[in-house]
């Protein structure tokens, strides 16, 4: 069986990674989803928020599965024995980043831990969740940018001063 592991933050889950993971779930028998637990990072939502909101935005995807990791991606790929990693590029601003990061894991794993990327749907390019983030944080409007049950859980964190 070929799987994949999909990385990320996913803070919040959007229609980007959404597309994302569409196309590399026809590409491959499993895609792993796996929320990176950063304890350098102060995330908006939480690892078990993030994880349920990639589990009912995924759920019509039988061969996507729902996880997450916290250290190394390398020691994270190997425990779950799947060797290739699949990462997104929007612009090359994402490139030079994405590019050290697979060196790095090519290196710290003997070469044993592969990474490919997938290109972005045009229409998704300039979409991030740092940005949906920016954007619902002065209410203005995201239902473009993520799910309605993502937009729902994201005006919970900045609701509207009564
Ligand atoms: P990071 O893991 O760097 O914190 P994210 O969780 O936001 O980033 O994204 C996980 C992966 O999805 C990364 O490879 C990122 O480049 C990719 N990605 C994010 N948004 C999009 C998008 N709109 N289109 C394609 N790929 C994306």
């Amino acid at each position: 069986m070929k799987s994949a592991i999909y990385p990320g933050s996913f803070d919040p889950v959007t229609y980007g990674h959404l597309d994302i993971i569409k196309r590399a779930s026809e590409m491959f028998d499993e895609i792993i989803v796996s929320v990176l637990d950063n304890k350098n990072k102060t995330p908006l939502f939480s690892v078990d928020e993030r994880v349920k909101m990639l589990e009912e935005t995924t759920k019509d995807l039988t061969n996507v599965k729902i996880d997450s990791f916290s250290g190394l991606l390398v020691d994270y790929a190997h425990s779950i024995n799947v060797p290739i990693i699949l990462r997104g590029l929007r612009a090359i601003t994402d490139f030079e980043y994405e590019l050290q990061n697979a060196q790095n894991n090519r290196i710290l794993s003997e070469g044993s831990v592969d990474t490919l990327f997938m290109t972005t749907s045009l229409e998704y390019a300039y979409l991030s969740s740092s940005g949906v983030k920016e954007i619902a944080a002065f209410h203005g409007n995201i239902s473009k940018c993520v799910p309605p049950l993502v937009e729902a859980a994201i005006r919970q964190k900045f609701p509207k001063e009564s």
